[in-house]
Parts: structure tokens; sequence; C-alpha cells
């Protein structure tokens, strides 16, 4: 798919997320907030849900906890529209509530179209909610800052996922702020693990290709990056 092409197929998901009365959550939102970032970018933000500002914006991760995910990514070299951002659901719930498991399930399938197009080398989870899309079973102070290989099901299955902590919890507690900042400085190493593990995978379908004979060996799952190597920032571009 060319950039062209993902930039138009995200749009016409991002138009039907502006219409969509398929939970709930659509009576008392102000604007949707499909999400929104690069076409081509490998990195992928998830949060849970618009906040007030996001809802009166349309727009993911504005206002405080928006300023903090610029500074996180800024320690790190990265700029916020060289990624894309959006949220587990689409619409505000009242009063900042946790979405409901139904809620949930029903804005699923724009996330995992979303997903589909980008085809990213790398999730990154913000919040528990987020987490739970991609890491059930578990609980955020056990697997921030961890990774595992994406479900195929949740439409990334090339991808990685690395789990951190919701900038708004971030904002509450300095422990928390912390850990996200060693959190996200893991990312220049996953990405390229990321990539290299990608590679791997489809050298492996093409017919004659050294990884493709005898029969490739299953990546292992991927954990705690304890102590990565971080490339040279300058040589890190996110895109394809
Ligand atoms: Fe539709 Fe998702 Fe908004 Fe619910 S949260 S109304 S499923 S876009």
């Amino acid at each position: 798919m060319t950039e062209a092409e993902r930039r138009a197929a995200l749009e016409a998901i991002a138009a039907e997320v502006r219409a969509c009365t398929g939970c709930r959550l659509h009576e008392g939102r102000t604007r949707a907030v499909p999400g929104e970032g690069h076409p081509s970018t490998e990195v992928v933000f998830v949060g849970e849900g618009p906040g007030m500002n996001e809802d009166r914006e349309g727009r993911p991760f504005v206002g405080r906890a928006g300023d903090l995910l610029v500074r996180l990514l800024g320690s790190i070299g990265w700029r916020r529209e060289d990624v894309f951002i959006t949220n587990v659901v689409k619409c505000r719930p009242p009063q900042n509530r946790d979405p409901e498991p139904d809620e949930v399930a029903a804005c699923a399938p724009f996330l995992r179209r979303q997903l589909e197009v980008l085809d990213p080398s790398l999730i990154v989870t913000l919040g528990r909610h987020s987490m739970g899309r991609f890491m059930p079973g578990t609980t955020i102070s056990r697997v921030h800052g961890t990774v595992r290989p994406a479900d195929p099901e949740t439409g990334a299955g090339a991808a990685l996922v690395l789990a951190m902590y919701h900038p708004a919890a971030a904002l509450r507690t300095p422990a928390v702020e912390q850990a996200s900042y060693a959190d996200i400085g893991l990312l220049p190493a996953i990405l390229e693990d990321a990539r290299a593990r990608r590679a791997g995978r489809e050298a492996a379908v093409v017919p004659g290709s050294a990884a493709a004979a005898p029969a490739a060996s299953p990546t292992p799952p991927v954990t705690n990056h304890s102590a990565p190597e971080p490339p040279a920032l300058d040589q890190l571009t996110l895109f394809r």
C-alpha cells in the first residue's frame, strides 16, 4: 500500500468513527477522536479513550497528558508527528470513567482496521485498558516496560508490543513518571528488534531465501529489555 493509499484508508475509517453510533458513548461526545499521525510510521501508540480536552478538539492526547507524551517522545529524539496515536475507544466516557467491556468490544473493529492499514512494527500501549487489548490477563504494574509479539487478531501481526503507564497516571505519581521515562527509553532498541524480527519473518516466506530453508524457527517471545544498546538516534527514522 502506498502512503497516499494508507492516508486515504485511515481517513475513511476516521469518517466512519465520526458518524458511529455503535455504542452508548456516542450520546455524550462532542467530537469523536479517531486518532492521528503519520500514515507511514512504524510506531503506533494506543491510549484508553478521549478525555475532556480530546473530546473538545477531536484529537488524541492533547492537554497535560499529551504534553507529557510529547516530552517522553522528545527524551528519545522522537516527534509526535512521526508516530500514530489513537485510543481503544474513540468517544469520551462520561466523567472520564473507565470504558465498559461492551464499549471496548464495539469499538475494537476500528482499532483493528487502523492497525491493518498501518501495519506497524511496534505498538506502545498507554494504560491498562490499552494493555488489556494486547496483553490480556496481567496488570500494568507487572508488565510495563516489557515486550511481547502482537496477537495477529489485533490486526498488527508483524508488531511487537511494549506496555507503558498512561501519561495521566504519570502526571499524578512521580514514581510512575520516572518509570515512564525508563520504559520509553527502551523503544529505539525495541524498534530495531522489531524490524529484525519482521525482516526474518518476511524472508521466511520468500522461496529460495536464506531464511526459508530449512524450516524457520518461530521467533521466541521477547520479554524484558533490561540493558538495551540504543541505536544512534540520528540514524533511526520511524518510517518504512
Ligand atoms: Fe462508535 Fe467507538 Fe464511539 Fe462507541 S466509542 S460510538 S463504537 S466510535
